[in-house]
């Protein structure tokens, strides 16, 4: 995914600054900097979660596979199944099973029975929670441990295969066996999506990103393998 000079507003606030980056597929993007300086913009940017916001406005081009998701024709829907978001907070749907959190965006799309029980089962497998809740599907997606909603979560996203999976401080909301869970999923997922995380968390950033990019006051300041940057010279 290729971000080429995308600017963002909300009102007169310009928060995202002519930024390009390229988020590699098969890699983790870490983004990184302090409070305000325009990574969840960015993030929301990158599915059109913006446009959610009164007021907000981006400019620029985003291409996925040669298609700019900004661009005429293209339907927001489509951007965001091919590009899913992962949020600070676990948020299953309150009211429904672990199994329908994990089915509710495959129904969108038309799958129905043996299929559906299939792809529930490699997507909860896939965020690396099978085995923990394959005796309750039917139990409410929030009863689970927080760490375990937030896997449900990542199941939810990746259940209907996306290209690239947006994480905006995925861990922060977690203790740290439940982050260093999520951090090997991430390890894992990497095979087959694209990945980009927001966090606030060097150490996190130096563990799972392949590049980290630092931002400040909606500029993007340096983009640079993690290993590199962590590394003393
Ligand atoms: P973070 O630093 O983790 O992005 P913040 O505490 O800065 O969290 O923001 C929390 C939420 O409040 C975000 O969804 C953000 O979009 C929103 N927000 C931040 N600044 C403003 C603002 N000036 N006016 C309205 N909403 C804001
Ligand atoms: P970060 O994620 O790095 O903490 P944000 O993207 O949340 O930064 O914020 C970037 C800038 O945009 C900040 O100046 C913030 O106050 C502003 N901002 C963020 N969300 C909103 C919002 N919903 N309404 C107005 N201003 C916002």
């Amino acid at each position: 995914m290729s971000v080429r000079d995308v600017n963002a507003y909300y009102g007169d606030t310009h928060a995202i600054k002519g930024v390009s980056i390229e988020y590699k597929a098969n890699e983790v993007t870490a983004m990184i900097g302090p409070s305000g300086c325009g990574k969840s913009t960015l993030l929301r940017c990158l599915n059109r979660m913006h446009e959610e916001i009164p007021g907000a406005r981006a400019e620029g081009q985003i291409l996925l596979d040669d298609t700019d998701i900004y661009g005429p024709g293209v339907d927001v829907v489509s951007v965001r199944r091919a590009v899913g978001m992962v949020f600070q907070k676990p948020n299953p749907f309150p009211t429904m099973s672990i199994f329908d959190n994990v089915a509710a965006g495959l129904k969108l799309n038309g799958v129905k029975g043996v299929d559906m029980k299939e792809r529930v089962e490699k997507s909860l497998r896939g965020a690396g929670l099978w085995d923990e809740v394959k005796d309750r599907l039917s139990s409410p997606g929030i009863g689970l441990s927080g760490g375990q909603q937030q896997r449900l979560c990542i199941a939810r996203t990746i259940a209907v295969e996306p290209r690239v999976v947006l994480m905006d401080e995925p861990c922060s909301a977690l203790d740290p066996i439940a982050t260093l869970k999520v951090e090997d999923l991430i390890h894992d997922l990497k095979q087959e999506y694209t990945i980009v995380i927001v966090t606030h968390n060097m150490q996190q950033a130096a563990r799972v990103a392949d590049t980290t990019a630092f931002f400040l006051l909606g500029d993007m300041v340096e983009h640079a393998k993690t290993e590199d940057i962590f590394s003393n010279p």
